[in-house]
């Protein structure tokens, strides 16, 4: 194992360790970083194509959604890795823009890779970018539009563009008016949006336009029996985490029945327990009972005797949303059950959404908790959906938090990429060419935007920069054209936060992979990176690590 001792070579990794150094190093990440934004950048923009993704389970994701794609993909090369991590973190900071993001970061790279063939020093590209960067969240701001809560037709041509590109253009319109409804009806007043107030629930059948918004929360499930009430008006409702079960016994006891009277003894006992469990609850003054675990058919009759709207197997997240909306405590013990842990709402009710029957919860203690019923024709088809849905919501609740907006089409980027260049010019040095690069690395998203539908690259980028040459800020891409449009009269608006949060993040992940000089591998077994076991087989063999 210890390897040859022919010559006098020092070994201070172990051996089969992998090291890259210098150049080498950063051709080698930069290179893996642009393939991952390659791998993105024909989904960018509202004419981008889908991407069929098929994991080892053979399950399949249809979507052209940045982060879907990302997570999706084994990807194993470290800088690789640090890529989806920008696209994560956009997801998690505004939910829309993560395909810009990686695609930003990238091309931060590949202008990088210039410079340093003309030997500038990665410190000073990263100065460059960084002061760049700065400057760009000046930039934006200084030409955002103001935006609040009344204004409702903005705030849906936000949840329009970061649709774009899902669904049809009639679902989109729907979509946007439930998300605006939904995150609307859940703002603070001074502006905090929490999203965990709204259920999103997904139903497979129907067509796209029979989704709903409802004010209230929606189980997706009908009561447990025909004879329970169909309808509750001033509901009292219960939460239970525990079955409403005769618990067996752990250990494995055998019960000797002689005689029929001895079989009859024991069905009584074992009916009373249950009997007693559902006086409980009722006694507690329930008249509705959501239950995350089982009911004994016994159980389940006294409680349709006793009148109780009864749901069983209500999942974790619907009834943490229940108990938000309501006001009631999820209770583990039947025991425990009292008066005070119960929720209240105006009306339960069991209705019919097409075929498919559901209980709707209304006019709840709070009134801050919504739900959105969304219909598709397939589940690939509703999944996409809630995605836009997330999307939209998201968009929404970031531009009510930021209050700011922006234009879409490419607009910001090329506008800051004029602005930056002129900024540039005072810096002056090496930094300079940084700065200038930055500018060009910005003008990737028209560029994009433009391939992705068809239209011509340079002539489309062009004909943006004169425009903006001539102050129109806020002319962008009119992608059925090539020629400049203004999106603010377009109605293609995004929140701020899309661009100042795709940019921070491209230019940190950038500047990072930039100072990496020496990348080094433990080879481990099971210990490589992102080690999760049994991988697709076409990537496995990238590694070139044999199990022998
Ligand atoms: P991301 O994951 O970055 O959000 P998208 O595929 O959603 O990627 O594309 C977003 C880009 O498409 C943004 O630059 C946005 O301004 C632009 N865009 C969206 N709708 C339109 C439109 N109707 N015309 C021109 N550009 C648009
Ligand atoms: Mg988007």
């Amino acid at each position: 194992m210890a390897g040859q001792f022919s010559g006098t070579p020092i070994y201070i990794l172990r051996e089969g360790s992998q090291r890259t150094a210098g150049r080498d190093a950063q051709r080698s990440n930069i290179m893996a970083a642009k393939a991952v934004a390659g791998a993105v950048r024909t989904t960018l923009g509202p004419l981008g194509m889908d991407k069929m993704l098929v994991d080892t389970l053979g399950d399949v994701v249809i979507t052209n959604d940045g982060v879907t794609i990302l997570k999706e993909m084994d990807i194993e090369h470290p800088a690789a890795k640090m890529m989806v991590e920008i696209a994560k973190t956009q997801d998690q900071e505004v939910g829309d823009g993560t395909t810009t993001a990686v695609v930003l970061a990238g091309e931060l790279l590949k202008q990088a890779e210039a410079l340093l063939e003309q030997d500038i020093h990665p410190t000073v590209i990263a100065a460059g970018y960084r002061a760049a960067s700065e400057k760009s969240m000046e930039i934006l701001r200084s030409s955002a539009v103001r935006i609040s809560a009344k204004d409702e037709d903005l705030l849906r041509k936000i949840a329009i563009t970061a649709m774009s590109g899902k669904g049809s253009q009639s679902a989109r319109d729907e979509l946007a008016v439930m998300a605006v409804g939904a995150v609307r009806s859940v703002v603070d007043e001074d502006g905090t949006v929490d999203t965990d107030n709204i259920t999103v629930v997904k139903k497979v059948g129907g067509g796209i336009n029979d989704s709903l918004l409802v004010s209230g929360v929606v189980i997706d499930k009908d009561r447990l029996h025909p004879s329970m009430p169909k309808s509750v008006t001033d509901a009292r409702i219960a939460l239970l985490n525990a079955a409403v079960e005769i618990e067996k016994t752990e250990v494995d006891a055998k019960i000797q029945i002689t005689s029929p009277d001895q079989l009859q003894a024991f069905l009584d006992q074992e009916e009373t327990m249950l009997k007693d469990m559902v006086d409980r609850i009722a006694a507690s003054g329930a008249n509705v009972l959501f239950e995350q675990k089982g009911i004994d058919d016994l159980a389940q009759h006294f409680l349709a005797k006793a009148g109780i709207y009864t749901v069983r197997r209500v999942k974790k997240s619907d009834m943490e949303k229940l108990a938000r909306a309501t006001g009631g405590r999820i209770i583990t013990s039947i025991h425990e059950i009292s008066k005070d842990d119960l929720g209240k709402a105006g009306l339960v009710e069991e209705r019919k959404v097409s075929d498919e029957k559901m209980t709707f919860v209304e006019q709840c203690v709070n009134p801050k908790s919504v739900s959105i019923i969304l219909r598709g024709g397939s589940e690939h088809v509703v999944d996409e959906l809630a995605r836009a849905m997330e999307d939209a919501m998201r968009v929404v609740g970031v531009a009510l938090e930021d209050k700011m907006l922006v234009p879409g089409g490419g607009a910001p980027e090329v506008e800051l990429a004029l602005r930056l260049r002129a900024f540039a010019s005072t810096v002056g040095g090496r930094e300079q060419l940084a700065i200038e690069a930055f500018a060009d690395a910005m003008e990737v998203i028209p560029k994009t935007l433009a391939e992705n539908a068809g239209l011509d690259q340079i002539d489309s980028l062009v004909a943006l920069r004169s425009a903006h040459e001539k102050g129109q800020k806020s002319s962008g891409l009119g992608i059925d054209t090539g020629k400049p449009v203004d999106m603010l009269k377009l109605g293609v608006v995004e929140p701020i936060r899309v661009k100042t949060q795709a940019i921070n993040s491209a230019t940190e992940t950038a500047v990072m992979i930039l100072r990496i000089d020496d990348v080094i591998a433990s080879k481990s077994g099971s210990g490589a990176p992102g080690g999760m076991p049994g991988g697709m087989g076409g990537m496995g063999g990238m590694g070139g690590e044999d199990f022998e």
